[in-house]
């Protein structure tokens, strides 16, 4: 696992289109830093020859790129006007395991029926026990299978109640695009943890996790899915050109809770999610923390260069564009500068196992610009530590580059408790934040650099609505311990030590 939190999955959805896979695929190219375990596409395709509605699939470990290499699976397979896509991240315990990889598509009594799920569940375990004391055999580990089974189980009649229903069930975290044989159905659960956006190119309708997904595709962007919506876009909505939205109900006691860490490091920063663009939060975000710490106040003199910010790219170049920005604003002398590139062709499986220390895989990934650290005070600034092991080793190869002084600036608060809505942060025990009781001064020595210092909690929560004064509730539990909705002990126990 690299040093870094990550979310669950990517999805992405499509209704009416010639091109359905296709459209797809792109989509999920896009979306692939939320996963890059697996990828998998399943269409809806009415073949008239047999009048069988049926759902061709395609899915695999790795990347989109070579899940999807031979192009006949698009000619020849993946066939249909209808199509939903995953990518998926697995927690290290469940990594090798085929049948987890998503969507998942079954036949039950009411039709044909997929599923892709981001987010996790955090009556997962209740729900699993209680299904299989009623003698349900499950083929994977994953949340998402409870759905598919809570549909089948379901009393009601129709598929739409039957979905209904098995919603009423779920809580937690969960963004879910659901395929049948004549709908489309994105969902968003009621605290809203997850960003899905709904999109439109002609005729055709489109969701998905990121608009970064409608942008590739030449889609327009219409507006995000709203907490606890359930959006049905079918043959009526072709005709009345507008989906339907049922509504599930928030649990008594919660609140919209959407995930400020999407804006921090997650979500890409060309990206529209939670009705704001992810740029302009992160550039608030860096005008915080040059507010909460700002530059030494140093004249730069002939003998004396002024400070250099730079990023640990990409997540963090907006932050730190930020940083600097408010810095020149207020009258220190700094400069943005490029002193750290990133190798963008580092695959998961780029490692031989045992073979790499953590030193060259930190150097796979990243090398610095020596001409700009060399005898510069370099403000280094990075969107989240977790364990500080990638930090530690990233400080070595910039000192390497002869730099007087290196400060670590952190643009979000310590990362001190886990998250039980879908991002896999390591236990608590192994957060570097914990490890050394927030001491920022104990901190900045593990890492090796001069000093170090982290964004407040308020400080991130302000940013965030001074950038989207009218935005609805966020999630800050990782560094606050303010869980939103309650997890129950059995889930708590598993996340905290997968
Ligand atoms: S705990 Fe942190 S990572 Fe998880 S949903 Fe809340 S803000 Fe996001």
């Amino acid at each position: 696992m690299s040093d870094k939190p990550h979310d669950y999955c990517g999805i992405f959805g499509v209704f009416n289109h010639p091109e359905a896979a296709v459209y797809t695929y792109y989509g999920l190219h896009s979306l692939q830093h939320r996963g890059q375990e697996s990828a998998g596409i399943v269409t809806s395709r009415f073949d008239p020859e047999k009048s069988i509605p049926s759902m061709p699939q395609h899915k695999d470990f790795g990347l989109v790129l070579s899940v999807f290499e031979n192009q006949k699976i698009f000619t020849e397979k993946l066939l249909g006007h209808a199509a939903i896509g995953h990518n998926r991240y697995s927690t290290s315990g469940s990594a090798g395991n085929a049948t987890n990889i998503q969507p998942f598509r079954v036949h039950y009594k009411n039709g044909n029926l997929a599923i892709g799920h981001n987010g996790n569940l955090t009556n997962g375990s209740e729900l699993r026990e209680r299904l299989e004391e009623r003698g349900v055999i499950f083929q994977s580990t994953s949340d998402t299978e409870l759905i598919l089974h809570l549909i089948s189980h379901s009393k009601k009649t129709t598929q739409l109640d039957q979905i209904m229903d098995a919603l009423q069930e779920i809580e937690g975290a969960y963004c879910l695009v659901l395929l049948t044989d004549d709908k489309l159905i994105a969902v968003r659960d009621p605290n809203g943890f997850r960003p899905l956006a709904l999109g439109k190119q002609g005729a055709s309708w489109m969701v998905a996790s990121e608009t970064c997904a409608f942008d590739i595709n030449d889609v327009d962007y219409i507006r995000d899915i709203q907490p606890g919506e359930v959006l049905i876009i079918d043959r009526q909505t072709l005709e009345s050109g507008e989906p339907r939205s049922l509504f599930l109900e928030r649990k008594k006691d919660t609140s919209v809770s959407q995930c400020i860490f999407e804006y921090i490091y997650f979500a890409r920063p060309d990206s529209r999610i939670f009705g704001e663009n992810t740029d302009k939060i992160r550039r608030k975000i860096g005008k915080y923390l040059a507010h909460e710490h700002p530059l030494p106040k140093v004249t730069s003199t002939k003998t004396e260069k002024h400070p250099i910010i730079i990023s640990v790219p990409d997540s963090s170049n907006t932050a730190a564009l930020g940083y600097a920005h408010e810095n020149q604003k207020q009258g220190y002398e700094c400069k943005y500068e490029i002193g750290l590139i990133r190798n963008h062709y580092v695959g998961r499986t780029f490692i031989s196992p045992g073979q790499a220390s953590r030193d060259l895989k930190v150097r796979t990934k990243f090398n610095t610009v020596k001409g700009v650290l060399q005898d510069r005070v370099v403000f280094l600034v990075d969107d989240s530590i977790v364990r500080g092991t990638t930090s530690a080793h990233l400080v070595k190869m910039i000192r390497n580059a002869g730099p007087k002084e290196i400060h670590f600036l952190v643009s979000s608060p310590p990362i001190i408790h886990p998250c039980f809505y879908g991002m896999d942060f390591p236990s608590p025990k192994e957060l570097i934040a914990n490890i050394y009781d927030q001491n920022q001064d104990r901190i900045a020595e593990a890492i090796g650099v001069d000093s170090l210092r982290y964004l407040s909690s308020e400080g991130l929560v302000n940013a965030v609505k001074e950038a989207q004064p009218d935005g609805l509730g966020y999630c800050t539990a990782c560094f606050t311990g303010q869980y939103p909705v309650p997890v129950s002990p059995h889930n708590k126990e598993e996340n905290e030590y997968y």
